[in-house]
């Protein structure tokens, strides 16, 4: 009950009283004038008046009590006072007698004014009503006879127990907070087995009285005597409902929500131990939860004030064995109240099963927090925080199979490149700094809707849901991209780390594993292409190739000679005449084709074939090279090497012993290096190239220009060549920035003295254009495409324009002059001249 309920109560109660009272007033008037005008005439009289005040007040004080909240309602043996008064005496003398035997009682028993003057009031009213009907029936003292005495008595007594229960109960119902039907039910047996009684005693006292008056004497210790009979009864019936209701809440108690426990403990508690005011402060964090029968009315940190102050009875929340103290419940009464023995074992029982409740509730809570700990730390990365690779491919799965996903689901795979060399030269603590910030900033540049994971070790990837189109996932995964761009602080060093992203839209079947297979096809595409991204283009894909590899394909493809090599001529941009060509590897697989080394070179690389995969490459290439040398075209050729590959010892061994074998000197092999090596494999990779290099073996740069340390490698690893990439070929046009490279990346050649050659050369102003710059040799679609080694040698022997060796006419044609672009090194490989037929 809320304080202002309380007062409202209050209120409502005294007015109630007043009502009584005021009532009660009328009939006391009626009384004493009737006694004015026939006063008692005998001193016999007069003692009647006395004994009756002295009988209505015996009445009063012997009464069996029953304490509700701070106020003890008590049955009483008033109206048995009144109804025998009335059979000997004029209703006036008993109204005015019940008044005065009640009023003195309750002055004696020391009850507030409140309770005298309801007392009064009430008991003066059930006097009048009573007396009322006993003048109706004309009783007369003494009776005709025994049923005469018995009917009349019983009218008279049933008004007066009537009124009584109609005055008091909706008293005690306002004051209990009970509904006054519920009231009236409330032990109904016991209070009509108690008016039997009472009647009884009535009637067996009114018969002794006809009999013989000095009877009456033996009329108390039998009246005293029922009244213990009948106290006990009720006591026992309301101890035996305490217990009832005590286990009833026990019951309640048992719960696993604490909240829960504590709300049914307080208001629970407010019910059994009739309180104005119930609390439970626990002990861990001093949570305090305070109430009353109805509700909750504080929930909050211990030592709030409260509005209900008097008697205050605490009970410690400990178990049975005293050991587990949680806290302490308190009880609240607005007036002075001292709890019963029963009630205090009550307490210490409630107390008990409270402490247990609140242990188990709060281990429960332990247990789910746990619980949850642990359903968190199986979907999320301990280290970012982000989602982890099953909770990326739980959460891709739920939506992609959800009706209501909308747009595009994309998915972005970003790879940080040489990252290795971060947690080797710096140490893991500060490669987790780096991961930790790159989280941070995919976090950051990732919009709503979009899942950004930690799929392990340095690969991320982001789920991106309802796109309004495919062609959207490219510029966000940019985004996110650029978001890496800016380095990363790490305790005040600044470090660059560079990422490549590979895009896929949701495919139409397979689900998020496709999905996650795509975008990891698309970001090898990208690493490779030496791009910042690339989206997934199914052309470029082998559908089952996963299958493929994991099948065991690949050492039956290795045995079987599977892996063959098509070559692409490299050519002198000016004259048109071949100067070199670059092998490159092709898987012809008996079932799916040709297919691309972008689809199956991880594969390899990963499988434990790459040794035999690059021997058998090798092999192939020095055998063109020397089919071309005995048919008088004697270039070199070029080889992509895996980065793996440098770091076997055995390598530059087996490349010697093959170019041996096959009769080739070996400035005729050159060996293309992509800039995928890390910093921190440069020991080994430095000591296997110097030992090819020393050999006479040609080294050159694949790729040049997309690494990050494109110069800083180049001052390690000495080479004759650097490979302009193809990215920047295509861009040169539109681009200046893209021009910008191609001739800074001359600027370097020349002034290393190193060969370069551009790649990717599509058409004929793109080969012009290089020309112009001072780039003298190229290689792509305008010269040739990859081809068989065969038909490579015939393209060789047919030439362009009636001369052999020519793969295009030369740029002077028709006797145009060409301007020489400055500092340019004309035949800078030096073997332009050599491959003519002699
Ligand atoms: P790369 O070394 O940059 O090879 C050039 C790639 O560009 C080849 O793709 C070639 O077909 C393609 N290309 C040549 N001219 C043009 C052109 O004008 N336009 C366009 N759009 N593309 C052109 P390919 O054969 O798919 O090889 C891809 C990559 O695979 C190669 O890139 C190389 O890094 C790697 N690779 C190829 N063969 C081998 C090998 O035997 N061993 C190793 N380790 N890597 C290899
Ligand atoms: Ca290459
Ligand atoms: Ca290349």
């Amino acid at each position: 009950m809320t304080p202002g309920n309380a007062s409202r109560t209050d209120r409502q109660l005294l007015s109630l009283v007043g009502l009584v009272v005021a009532l009660a007033v009328a009939p006391t008037l009626v009384a004493l004038v009737s006694l004015v005008d026939g006063p008692p005439h005998s001193i016999g009289d007069a003692a009647t008046i006395v004994a009756l005040t002295c009988m209505t007040a015996l009445g009063t004080r012997v009464k069996a009590p029953i304490r509700i909240r701070s106020t003890t309602h008590a049955i009483t043996w008033i109206e048995t006072a009144i109804v025998i008064g009335l059979a000997v005496a004029p209703p006036a003398w008993v109204v005015l007698s019940t008044g005065a035997g009640v009023g003195i009682a309750s002055v004696t028993m020391g009850l507030p004014a409140i309770k005298t003057a309801f007392g009064v009031g009430k008991n003066i009213l059930v006097a009048a009503g009573a007396g009322a009907v006993a003048l109706a029936l004309q009783w007369r003292w003494p009776p005709t006879d025994v049923v005469e005495l018995i009917t009349s008595l019983g009218a008279v007594y049933l008004v007066a127990a009537l009124l009584d229960d109609l005055l008091a109960i909706p008293v005690i119902a306002l004051a209990s907070g009970n509904r006054v039907g519920r009231q009236f039910l409330n032990n109904l047996d016991l209070r009509l087995a108690g008016f039997g009684v009472r009647f009884v005693v009535a009637v067996c006292t009114l018969l002794i009285l006809r009999a013989d008056p000095r009877l009456l004497l033996a009329v108390p210790p039998l009246v005293l005597s029922l009244h213990l009979a009948y106290s006990t009864r009720v006591r026992g019936r309301a101890e035996q409902q305490a217990w009832q209701r005590l286990a009833r809440t026990t019951d309640a108690l048992n719960v696993v929500d604490l909240d829960k426990v504590l709300t049914t403990a307080v208001t629970q508690a407010a019910e059994l131990f009739s309180a104005d005011e119930v609390e439970v402060e626990l002990r861990d964090g001093g949570r305090t939860v305070r109430g009353g029968t109805g509700a909750i009315t504080y929930d909050g940190p211990a030592g709030a004030p409260t509005s209900v102050d008097g008697t205050v009875v605490p009970a410690t929340l400990e178990g049975h064995d005293r050991t587990a103290d949680v806290g302490v419940l308190r009880l609240r009464f607005r007036g002075p109240v001292q709890l019963s023995e029963r009630e205090q074992y009550t307490l210490r029982t409630f107390a008990s099963a409270l402490c247990t409740a609140v242990r188990n509730a709060q281990a429960y809570a332990e247990l789910a927090r746990v619980a949850d700990e642990h359903a968190y730390a199986a979907t999320h990365d301990a280290l970012t925080g982000l989602a982890n690779r099953r909770h990326l491919l739980d959460q891709g799965t739920e939506h992609l199979s959800s009706r209501h996903a909308d747009g595009v689901t994309a998915l972005v795979l970003i790879d940080l490149n040489h990252f290795k060399e971060v947690n080797d030269t710096l140490g893991h603590a500060a490669g987790d700094q780096v991961l930790v910030q790159v989280a941070e900033r995919l976090g950051a540049a990732a919009q709503e809707g979009d899942l950004v994971a930690r799929l392990g070790g340095d690969e991320f990837a982001v789920l991106l849901r309802g796109l309004p189109a495919p062609a959207v996932a490219a510029h966000r995964a940019e985004t996110l991209l650029a978001a890496l761009h800016e380095p990363f602080d790490l305790d005040g060093m600044r470090i660059s780390v560079e990422a490549s992203g590979g895009i896929a839209a949701a495919p139409a079947t397979g689900g998020m594993p496709e999905l996650l297979r795509r975008a990891d096809v698309a970001m090898y595409q990208a690493k490779r292409a030496g791009q910042r991204t690339s989206t997934y283009a199914p052309t470029r894909d082998t559908a089952d190739l996963g299958r493929l590899t994991l099948g065991g394909e690949l050492p039956r493809a290795v045995a079987d000679h599977e892996f063959t090599v098509n070559f692409q001529p490299i050519v002198d941009l000016g004259s048109g005449l071949v100067t070199g060509a670059e092998a490159l590897a092709r898987w012809r697989h008996p079932v799916h084709g040709v297919i691309d080394p972008l689809r199956f070179l991880e594969a390899v690389e990963r499988s434990g074939l790459l040794p035999a995969f690059a021997e058998a490459i090798l092999d192939e290439a020095l055998l063109a090279a020397s089919a071309w040398r005995e048919a008088g075209f004697d270039v070199p050729v070029a080889v992509n090497v895996s980065p793996r590959s440098l770091l076997d010892a055995r390598f530059p061994g087996s490349v010697l012993a093959r170019l041996r074998s096959h009769d080739l000197p070996p400035d005729r092999l050159v060996l293309e290096l992509t800039e995928t090596l890390t910093l921190s494999q440069l020991d080994v990779v430095d000591r296997v190239l110097s030992r090819l290099r020393d050999e006479g073996v040609r080294l050159a740069l694949d790729d040049f220009g997309t690494g990050y340390s494109s110069l800083s490698l180049l001052s390690r690893i000495p080479v004759h060549e650097l490979k302009i990439d193809r990215s920047f070929v295509t861009a040169m046009e539109g681009s200046a920035e893209a021009a910008a490279v191609i001739r800074s990346t001359l600027d370097l050649g020349r002034s290393l003295g190193l060969d370069v050659v551009a790649e990717g050369v599509e058409s004929e102003p793109q080969r012009r254009a290089l020309w112009e710059l001072g780039c003298t040799a190229g290689q792509g679609h305008l010269f040739a495409r990859p081809m068989p080694a065969g038909t490579l040698l015939a393209a060789f022997r047919r030439g362009s324009g009636g001369s052999p060796g020519a793969l295009a006419p030369p740029l002077h044609d028709a006797g145009a002059v060409i301007r020489l672009a400055p500092g340019r090194r004309q035949g800078g490989r030096g073997r332009a001249d050599r491959h003519l037929p002699a």
